[in-house]
């Protein structure tokens, strides 16, 4: 190719250009297939090149693809919204749409500093979130993520937020049951509440299971329902951060849905879209809407391209297609067959610490020691050559290293699509195990092992 303008992640890098994708399978202009084990980022969940989504948007394109917010809505639009208000537990009907997760969790940010402002109680303007955490990469979506490695050069601009342990059962201490780990890192929360002061705290925000950080971490029973209590006594918003998790990702609609749990708000992203289009929301509850709509009327947040009527279809179809091919369902039950060859794996390869997961979320960490859990030292990049072998091999697998030294290994996420077929699966597997028997031998040579 001639010189290339375009900046990439890693600069000076050369990367293979996509030709086209089919289901699971991703093709470069070289003629290289790749499974896409994990949905590129988490996102192509019903697989690539579905014809009723591209039906849905050169239909949606032929009427119209943008009218600006402030001047109308769409039937899209509203579509998507009364279908999000079906998903959705509890009274979590109103959705505010944006164009990346980022945006979705800055969005709820604000709300919640705006629903306390509009209650009369304007110091209530701090969130606390955890360690181990992703949120986003904008300024305020980063102020309430853990992830270390993307903070560090933006520390002093970032908001002083505090931060509480994420339940890590496979990190817990020895002799305590995982339901006892699970309300002691709960109630850190509350430990954290009354340190700063309740009537300093907007909300409270979490990921169901972890990913960006520590690949694929689902907490343990009661830890979700303890928070819910948590905020409750303290009059803190709770925002579960579903960018990843939700729309059938782990087996439910929403991660949350396995506890019972009814947050406050619900962000979404990735998989709302599946990836044919920029698409995420923030989905409020009743009462939140109910007090701005009575206070200033107006939600202090929003883009250019929020809710615009091309994307909104878009979503809609893919919604439709996870309904009408029981995706869901789907994922919960391949889910368990992924997780179950991923623990095959684990038992058989030094090198893999834990297989975890929920649904089609599932997570490798490696370590240097199984027996005593250690981890690499983040500097030999395990993660990152099992992913460039794998790539090689022709496997996409997404890293999840949250950059917290010595407290977790290198991870990866396996999150194919949800229409993944269980011979599809064996196939991913296969290739996986040759990557990670190959990264194993190299590391031997340099007696890192
Ligand atoms: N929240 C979570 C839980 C995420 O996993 C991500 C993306 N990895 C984001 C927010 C940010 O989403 P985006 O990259 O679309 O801004």
């Amino acid at each position: 190719m001639e010189r290339s303008y375009v900046i990439k992640p890693e600069l000076g890098k050369n990367y293979p250009v996509i030709s086209h994708g089919k289901g699971i399978y991703l093709y470069d202009k070289e003629g290289k297939r790749y499974i896409d084990g994990s949905s590129g980022a988490v996102t192509a969940s019903i697989g690539h090149a579905v014809d009723e989504v591209v039906e849905a948007m050169y239909a949606q394109g032929k009427e119209v693809s943008f009218a600006y917010r402030s001047h109308f809505s769409s039937d899209a639009v509203e579509q998507l919204g009364a279908k999000l208000a079906e998903w959705a537990p509890g009274s979590l009907n109103w959705t505010f749409f944006v164009s990346s997760g980022s945006e979705a969790t800055e969005t709820a940010q604000k709300i919640a500093i705006q629903y306390w402002q509009e209650k009369g109680k304007s110091t209530k303007n701090r969130i606390i979130s955890r360690w181990m955490s992703y949120h986003g990469i904008t300024m305020g979506a980063l102020s309430m993520s853990g992830h270390v490695l993307r903070r560090k050069r933006f520390v002093p601009l970032l908001e002083d937020y505090p931060a509480i342990t994420g339940p890590y059962p496979y990190r817990k201490p020895e002799g305590m049951s995982l339901e006892e780990y699970g309300l002691q890192c709960a109630n850190e929360l509350e430990t954290a509440i009354l340190r700063v002061g309740p009537d300093q705290v907007a909300a409270f925000i979490a990921e169901p299971v972890i990913g960006a950080t520590a690949g694929a971490v689902v907490p343990p029973d009661g830890y979700f329902q303890r928070i819910r209590e948590i905020c409750d006594k303290y009059d803190v918003l709770f925002i579960a951060d579903e960018v990843m998790t939700g729309v059938g990702r782990t087996g439910k609609a929403f991660g949350v849905d396995h506890w019972g749990v009814v947050p406050d708000m619900i962000t979404l992203g990735k998989g709302m879209s599946a990836g044919y289009t920029p698409m995420a929301a923030t989905i409020v509850s009743e009462e939140i809407i109910e007090t701005i709509t009575k206070g200033t009327g107006l939600i202090m947040a929003g883009h250019t391209y929020s809710a615009n009527p091309q994307s909104a279809a878009v979503s809609l179809a893919v919604l439709n297609y996870v309904e009408k091919h029981h995706l869901i369902q789907k994922s919960a039950e391949q889910g368990a067959y992924l997780l179950q060859r991923l623990q095959e794996l684990a038992e058989e390869l030094p090198l893999i610490g834990d297989a975890r997961g929920l649904g089609m979320l599932c997570g490798l960490e490696f370590v240097k020691n199984k027996q005593t859990k250690e981890p690499f030292e983040l500097s030999k990049n395990v993660s990152g050559k099992v992913i460039a072998k794998a790539f090689e091999k022709g496997l996409l697998v997404y890293p999840a290293v949250g950059g917290i030294e010595g407290v977790a290994g290198d991870c990866v996420i396996l999150a194919p699509p949800l229409t993944i077929t269980k011979e599809e699966i064996d196939e991913l597997i296969s290739i996986l195990k040759a990557a990670i028997e190959s990264v194993q031998q190299e590391l031997q040579e340099q007696a890192l092992i």
